[in-house]
């Protein structure tokens, strides 16, 4: 009979893995608590305006990284922007809706635990068991998110991963501006040397494929300011960030739209070292950037491995 695997979190790790599982003949259902993909490869539409507000870029050295960018940059789904690296197009998520073309995806389900009967595995929400077809009867689960929200999920199912609990990461606060075309003082994405709050200024309107117009930008708050504003409200940080955004730059103008994003989990600080968690008697795996680090390319690594080797301990 076919195999019916479950995969938890539809970011690049959780997609990676369920392409090798498909490939190898499974019937696989990755879920996830937003209504999108991609997770942190995300872009936020609002009115004229896009943004990608998580991962910026993304390079790609490994072959089984390579090979799928190679394929999404043939089929429009990601370019080279300048000398930084790849991006999706024309939204950083386009990028993961090209990789997880064919998956059965389904969102909006929050899993809060995941619990073993005698026909397979049922995955929970608040609200009760998740209302995804085959649940109470999964073959395994592939956890795909990140570790400080894997662990109470390995917990659930009876799994004790001490190196899944020590996995850090720093959060970020993300800045999301538009303003009339002329209006910016700086003509390139900015990395600042030195500067307290702000780590990084993208000129998002200079990635390919993006909607002319209008002049939109990412400011990315530095790993110690976004640990001191994170639990302020959004409103409150945009315009800290912006007053900020005004000192460095010399921007005057009026942005039309200034909205602020909490990353909780944003970049990998300390990793796992291992390429994936695997626990045989549970046929449950962990996969994500926090196993690797802080990049694209190692959370896709992560899922990829993972789900190879699913199929090469099931043969
Ligand atoms: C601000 C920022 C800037 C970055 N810049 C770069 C960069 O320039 N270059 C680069 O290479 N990388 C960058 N990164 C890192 C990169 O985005 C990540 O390493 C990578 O996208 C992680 O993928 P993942 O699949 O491991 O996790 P995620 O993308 O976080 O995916 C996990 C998914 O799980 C879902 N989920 C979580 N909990 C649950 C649950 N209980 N039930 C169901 N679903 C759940 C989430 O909604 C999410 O979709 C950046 C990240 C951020 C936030």
């Amino acid at each position: 009979m076919q195999k019916h695997w479950a995969v938890v979190g539809a970011g690049i790790a959780g997609i990676a893995a369920a392409r090798r599982l498909v490939a190898a003949g499974y019937r696989v259902t990755v879920l996830d608590k937003s209504r999108g993909i991609g997770g942190r490869m995300a872009t936020r539409r609002a009115g004229d305006f896009q943004f990608d507000h998580g991962a910026q870029f993304f390079t790609a050295r490994g072959a089984a990284f390579s090979d799928a960018v190679a394929a999404l940059v043939a089929s429009g789904q990601a370019a080279f922007w300048g000398e930084q690296g790849y991006v999706g197009t024309p939204g950083m998520s386009s990028f993961a809706k090209g990789l997880a073309a064919g998956l059965t995806l389904v969102g909006n389900q929050e899993i809060t635990a995941l619990r073993r009967g005698p026909q397979g595995w049922t995955l929970s929400t608040a609200e009760g068991s998740a209302t995804v077809d085959g649940n109470g009867a999964f073959d395994g689960v592939v956890i795909a998110v990140p570790a400080p929200q894997a662990v109470p999920l390995a917990t659930s199912a009876g799994i004790d991963w001490p190196g899944l609990a020590r996995v850090r990461y720093a959060p970020c606060c993300a800045l999301m501006l538009a303003f009339a075309a002329g209006s910016v003082e700086m003509g390139a994405s900015l990395r600042p040397v030195g500067d307290v709050a702000i780590g990084w200024i993208a000129r998002d309107d200079t990635k390919p494929g993006r909607p002319a117009g209008w002049e939109t930008l990412v400011v990315h708050a530095t790993p110690d300011w976004s640990r001191a504003h994170l639990e302020m409200p959004p409103e409150a940080i945009a315009v800290l960030l912006l007053q900020a955004f005004r000192a460095l730059t010399g921007t005057t103008a009026e942005p039309v739209h200034a909205v602020a994003q909490r990353w909780r989990y944003a970049l990998v600080e300390e990793a796992l070292g291992e390429p994936f968690l695997w626990e045989a008697a549970h046929r449950i795996g962990a996969c994500g950037d926090g196993c690797i680090g802080a990049r694209v390319e190692a959370a896709f690594d992560s899922g990829d491995q993972l789900g190879a080797a699913i199929v090469a301990m099931e043969v």
